[in-house]
């Protein structure tokens, strides 16, 4: 079974984003810059799958500018055994990524897409089910187990509720939640190795997808600054700001 694994580059989580001053959007230059969190997940998933010998190969494959290497080498000292770049300088929305993934995951032959969940740059949480649709593959989103049982994955998901596990037939699309495991550290041998690993590099042209934009960002503003706290003197006190100003009890 090939595994497929979208990788987003994206701010790194510790940098403090910057709006920037004609609020067309966020300031990413000269910022830290990794591989969105979530698709971490996704990749030790698949690495593990790879070790279980579930999987038989686990390929990387990124959107974006010619820097995405650099996610797509992190992916592979994780432990993909190859990687492809399609490579663009254009803004990529959703729908233009799940069309690309689309054309890979066809070209590859995948029976297994592992997503993150969403990516932390653009919250948007729709390039997996816009793949599924695509591909007309059912989904698990939102993984915290996966176990893959002959033709099917059954796949245990967050819910508001707690936890429900489903079978999907494979082929299929999962997306990972933050609970279902801990990628690991990775290795200097590993990187060193992940150099020598082969890169694909492909244009959306090469793939027959328009990736025009369809979604204009109108204005993108700073969240309102938080206003300093107080100290209250007693419990007494707490309890009547809490009644009788903010209102909440
Ligand atoms: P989103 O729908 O933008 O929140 O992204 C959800 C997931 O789709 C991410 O966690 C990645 O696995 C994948 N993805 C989104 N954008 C890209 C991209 N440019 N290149 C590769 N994978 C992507």
């Amino acid at each position: 079974m090939k595994v497929l694994v979208p990788v987003k580059r994206v701010v790194d989580y510790n940098v403090k984003v910057r709006v920037k001053s004609d609020q067309t959007g966020v300031d990413i230059a000269n910022v830290k810059m990794s591989m969105n969190p979530f698709d971490e997940i996704a990749v030790e998933e698949a690495t593990r799958l790879k070790e279980k010998g579930v999987a038989t190969e686990v390929v990387a494959v990124s959107c974006g500018v010619t820097q995405c290497q650099e996610t797509l080498r992190t992916a592979m000292a994780i432990g993909a055994d190859r990687a492809a770049l399609v490579q663009t300088d254009a803004e990529l929305q959703p729908l233009a990524v799940a069309k690309l993934l689309k054309a890979v995951t066809e070209k590859e032959q995948a029976q297994l897409v592992i997503l993150g969940k969403q990516a932390i740059d653009d919250d948007a949480n729709q390039t997996g089910q816009m793949l599924a649709a695509l591909l007309g593959w059912p989904q698990a989103t939102f993984a915290s187990k996966i176990e893959i049982e002959g033709d099917s994955a059954k796949v245990t998901r967050e819910v508001d509720g707690g936890l429900e596990t489903i079978s999907v037939k494979l082929p299929a699309i999962i997306t990972t939640d933050l609970r279902l495991n801990e990628p690991r550290y990775v290795t200097l041998p590993n990187i060193m190795k992940a150099k020598k690993k082969q890169l694909d590099t492909f244009t959306p042209e090469d793939l027959g997808v328009d990736v025009t934009p369809r979604i204009k960002t109108l204005k993108v503003s700073e969240p309102p600054a938080r206003k300093a706290g107080i100290t209250v003197p007693d419990v007494a006190t707490l309890v009547d700001k809490l009644k009788n100003e903010a209102k909440v009890i």
